[in-house]
C-alpha cells in the first residue's frame, strides 16, 4: 500500500501517518524529518537545505527528489510506504511518478487532509515534538501528562526553529503557491480522497482507516 498524504503545514499529516505507520506495518517517509536530521548532522544535504527551511520556503525538488529516490529503494519500503510533505510541487510529482513507474510501482491512495489557515497557526506555534522519540504533541489539543516531557518515552520536548508564527505565514503562501497545484494534478489523474482535518485526531484516524482499508 503506497500512500500520499497531502495537505497545508499542521494539517495533521505527520500525526496520522504515526499512526498510520504503526497500525499497517508500513514506514513513514516525511521528507521534512529527513532534511531536519541532515541539517542537524550537517552533511552536504543539510548544509543546502538549511536556509530555505529557516525561511519557510522550499528545499529544491533535486534535493527531495534525491532523497525520496533512494528512500523508497530500501527493503522496509518492499510492503508499502506513506508520503508525508512530499511531493509539495507539481515537478516533484512528476519525478515520483517516473521513479514508481521505473520500479514498477504506483500510489494506492493520495489523501488530503484539509484544515482552516486560521487553525493552522495556533496548531504549529503550538506543536511540540519529543527530541528523543519524534512523538508529536500540541500544548493544547495534546498535550502531556507532564509539561515538556514526552508521555512515551520521558525524553524532553523541543520547538521546532521553524514553527513560528512569521515563518507560518510564509508556509502557507508557499503551500497555495507551489502545493496546491499538486492536488490538481493528482486530480487530473484519477481520484483524490479528502479527509476534514479539522476533526478530533481520533476521527481524523479512523476516517483515514476507512478508505486505506
Ligand atoms: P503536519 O505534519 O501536517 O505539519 P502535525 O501532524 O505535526 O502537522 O500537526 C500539527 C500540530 O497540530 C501538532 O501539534 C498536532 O499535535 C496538532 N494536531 C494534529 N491533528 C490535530 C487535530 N485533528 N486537532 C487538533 N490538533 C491537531
Ligand atoms: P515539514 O516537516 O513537512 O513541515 O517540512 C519542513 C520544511 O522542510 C519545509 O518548510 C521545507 O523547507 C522543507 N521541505 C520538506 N519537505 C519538502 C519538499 N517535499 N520539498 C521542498 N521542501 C521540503
Amino acid at each position: 500500500m503506497n500512500l500520499i498524504f497531502m495537505g497545508p503545514p499542521g494539517a495533521g499529516k505527520g500525526t496520522q501517518a504515526r499512526r498510520i505507520a504503526e497500525k499497517y506495518g508500513i514506514p513513514q517517509l516525511s521528507t521534512g524529518d529527513m532534511l531536519r536530521a541532515a541539517v542537524k548532522a550537517g552533511t552536504p544535504v543539510g548544509l543546502q537545505a538549511k536556509a530555505a527551511m529557516e525561511s519557510g520556503g522550499l528545499v529544491t525538488d533535486a534535493i527531495v527528489v534525491g532523497i525520496i529516490g533512494d528512500r523508497i529503494g530500501e527493503a522496509d519500503c518492499a510492503n508499502g510506504f506513506i508520503l508525508d510533505g512530499f511531493p509539495r510541487t507539481v515537478g516533484q510529482a512528476e519525478a515520483l511518478d517516473t521513479m514508481l513507474t521505473e520500479r514498477g510501482l504506483k500510489i494506492d491512495q493520495v489523501i488530503d487532509i484539509t484544515a482552516a489557515d486560521e487553525a493552522l497557526v495556533s496548531r504549529i506555534t503550538g506543536r511540540r515534538t519529543c527530541g528523543k522519540c519524534g512523538e508529536g504533541y500540541h500544548i493544547e489539543h495534546k498535550a502531556p501528562a507532564v509539561e515538556n516531557v514526552c508521555d512515551k518515552c520521558g525524553g524532553a520536548l523541543v520547538t521546532r526553529a521553524d514553527d513560528t508564527e512569521e515563518t507560518v505565514r510564509n508556509r502557507l503562501t508557499v503551500y497555495h503557491a507551489q502545493t496546491a497545484p499538486v492536488l490538481n494534478f493528482y486530480r487530473g489523474k484519477g481520484e483524490i480522497k479528502v479527509v476534514d482535518g479539522m476533526q478530533d485526531m481520533n476521527v481524523v484516524f479512523d476516517a483515514l482507516c476507512a478508505i486505506i482499508g
